[in-house]
């Protein structure tokens, strides 16, 4: 099939580019503004292929400042958009550990003992200290609240109408076209297959989409970006080493909550150090919380489900939740390299937007903004050309879209950002350092070191508990994990001294159950496995099997053979396997043992 214009994936980068473009391929009056090449006397054909099963499935993101979102819509209200509300109460918390289980520096010891010592001094309750102000740089002031998926259905639904592009849900891009060294469309995911791919049952092989302009906004694990990165490679000192899975709950909090709508929480400090928190309150009591855990947390048993309830259950949290109700569940991979990450932009016959090409702002923690507004520039560029008739070369993309970027907020923003967490190398307290310095410098000033790939930080399991469990007690637990062919995490935290998880059947349930109950994944028959350990025999000898012990679903089991077994029918597409993996790739240092393609299914939910 020949289009103009091909698009992969449905985010906040393509729905901005979407939204812009849309709106200036046809006149006023009906008339043309810009004509299709591929069928003259026709509007450019624009299509957009998303890999979830519907628009607002994949995506995630609650608070922003919504600069790039109100230019697009002036007049946006959050009262004609689902669950939106304005930012109201700002707070940072420095959550205190009421266990003594979370591994600390004897920095953050002294530092906790202290605060605890002058408690009655200081804006503190319930193990925790409400930070006297909430820095600059991360106040979210006259911004929104929003379930990124409820409003990428709003605005999926304004493209739409327009009767000018069409988005089709449910269609995974399998890769880019590439003739020499120009990308001239994109193939779609075969049907039919079994599970490694090959023929079988209604074999239809996916489709070739032709396209003058391939649009890439596939977000921070997308195949397309990265078949193209390992194609033409990164820019000279970029690098994809940072990276966070994000791991959510959108909660119906008890009738009588005292929080607002428009509340804003972020903390830090529990249930380790490393992993920050958020909890954001929608109108109608729902609110939408979670936490990141980062790949510089340096535990190879980082579970990010169990760390949430952990962090639910904190005191200052949970006199809030106790009583609600979980709605919806889901996890996702943020691309935390922000500019140290970010790729060639453009080249001949294709376009990079949003997370995948490094516009998240690691300081601000906004991604939602930035990849909607480089979707925005990008759709002004091609108009541009269109209308001077210029074809999508390279030259003619960094001359109108490189040009309308760098001169862009995104990017000034960006550059403050860029070095600003390079101090979590060398741990938490030297992090939040840098990060203050970075945000309070304008970026002229930050601390640490250029970050190492995240296979280098992952220590065995042995070593990561030493002093607090034994080796013989871990021997004697993997093996009862393995009669179970049970993942190691929850028998290595029992140990350490974690409490059992009170499960009320409500909001602390079971990994297996929030599946269920607040992803409803899905994955239909007759696709590929998306996940395929690529070098079995690395696998076989692997001390930390850390992708088991991350899976945000379960999906990852230790499996028979030595080799992990993964089931498609759990996965939720987080994309966390991709860089949770204790081995470098033979062929690429800078990539790890796991595929991580295009592949159907995942999370049916609108609500993340
Ligand atoms: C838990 C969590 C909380 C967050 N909170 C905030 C926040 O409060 N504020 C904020 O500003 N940002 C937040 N972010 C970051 C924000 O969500 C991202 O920066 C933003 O979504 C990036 O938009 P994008 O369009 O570039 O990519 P994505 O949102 O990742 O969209 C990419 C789309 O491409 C689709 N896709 C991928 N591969 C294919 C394929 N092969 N074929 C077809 N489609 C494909 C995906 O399904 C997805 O829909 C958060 C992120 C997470 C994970
Ligand atoms: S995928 Fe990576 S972490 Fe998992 S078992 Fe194989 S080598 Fe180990
Ligand atoms: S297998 Fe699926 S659910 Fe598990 S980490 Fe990978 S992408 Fe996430």
């Amino acid at each position: 099939m020949d289009v103009d214009i091909v698009c992969v994936g449905f985010g906040p980068a393509t729905a901005g580019f979407l939204t812009t473009l849309s709106k200036q391929l046809v006149n006023a009056d009906g008339t043309l503004a810009v004509e299709s090449t591929v069928m003259p006397g026709m509007p450019p054909q624009v299509l957009c292929y998303e890999r979830a099963d519907d628009i607002g499935f994949g995506v995630s993101g609650v608070v922003t400042k919504a600069r790039a979102l109100r230019a697009s819509f002036p007049e946006i209200k959050t009262a004609g958009i689902p669950m939106a509300a304005p930012v109201g109460e700002e707070k940072v918390l420095y959550l205190l550990d009421p266990h003594g289980a979370s591994r600390r520096s004897l920095a953050l010891h002294l530092a906790d003992s202290l605060i605890r010592a002058t408690k009655f001094a200081l804006p503190f309750e319930q193990h925790a200290l409400n930070l006297p102000w909430t820095p600059a740089f991360l106040q979210k002031h006259d911004g929104m609240i929003l379930s990124m998926g409820q409003f990428m259905q709003w605005a999926g639904a304004q493209v739409q109408s327009t009767g000018t592009v069409q988005i089709w849900p449910g269609t995974p891009v399998a890769q880019a076209l590439v003739e020499e060294k120009k990308v001239v469309g994109v193939r779609l995911l075969d049907q039919g297959v079994d599970k490694k791919g090959n023929p079988s049952d209604g074999f239809t092989p996916g489709m070739d989409v032709h396209a003058a302009l391939t649009v890439i906004g596939d977000g921070p694990v997308g195949p397309i970006g990265r078949q193209l990165d390992e194609q033409f490679g990164l820019p000279e000192g970029k690098h994809l080493r940072d990276w966070a899975v994000g791991m959510k709950f959108v909660v119906d909090l008890p009738e009588d909550t005292p929080l607002k709508p428009g509340t804003v929480l972020h903390t830090f400090g529990y249930p380790e150090p490393e992993i920050f928190g958020f909890l954001y309150v929608h109108p109608d009591r729902v609110a939408s919380l979670g936490i990141f855990v980062p790949s510089w947390f340096d535990s190879p048993t980082r579970t990010a489900y169990r760390y949430l309830q952990h962090w639910m259950l904190h005191p200052y949290l949970w006199r809030y939740l106790k009583g609600g109700k979980l709605r919806s569940w889901g996890a996702k991979t943020l691309g935390e390299s922000g500019k140290h990450g970010e790729p060639h932009l453009t080249g001949d016959g294709y376009a990079r937007i949003g997370e995948g090409s490094g516009t998240t702002n690691v300081l601000t923690g906004s991604g939602v903004d930035e990849a909607w507004a480089t979707g925005t520039q990008l759709a002004e560029a091609v108009i541009e050309l269109l209308k001077a008739k210029k074809p999508f070369t390279k030259q003619n993309l960094d001359e109108t879209y490189v040009k309308r970027r760098r001169a862009s907020w995104v990017e000034a923003e960006g550059r403050i950002a860029e070095n600003s967490r390079d101090g979590f190398q060398k741990g938490v307290a030297t992090g939040m350092i840098g990060m203050a310095l970075a945000g309070l410098t304008n970026g002229k000033l930050s601390l640490g070191s250029a970050p190492v790939q995240p296979w280098k930080r992952i220590p065995t399991v042995e070593d990561y508990f030493t002093g607090k469990i034994s080796r013989d007690e871990i021997a004697k637990l993997r093996d009862e994990c393995k009669m179970k062919n049970a993942s190691l995490h929850g028998a290595l935290m029992d140990k350490a001294g974690w409490p059992a998880i009170p499960f009320d059947g409500q909001l602390l349930v079971s990994h297996q159950d929030a599946l269920l109950m607040g992803g409803k994944v899905q994955a239909p028959h007759g696709y590929a496995d998306h996940v395929v350990f690529l070098h079995p025999e690395l696998c076989e000898k692997c001390g930390a099997r850390i992708c088991i012990e991350a899976c945000s679903g379960q999906a990852i089991t230790p499996g028979e053979t030595g080799v992990p077994a993964f089931d498609r029918e759990k996965c939720v597409h987080c994309g966390a396997c991709l860089w949770n993996c204790s081995q470098a790739n033979p062929e690429n240092p800078e990539r790890m043992n796991i595929a991580f393609r295009a592949g159907t299914g995942g999370l049916h939910s609108a609500e993340n």
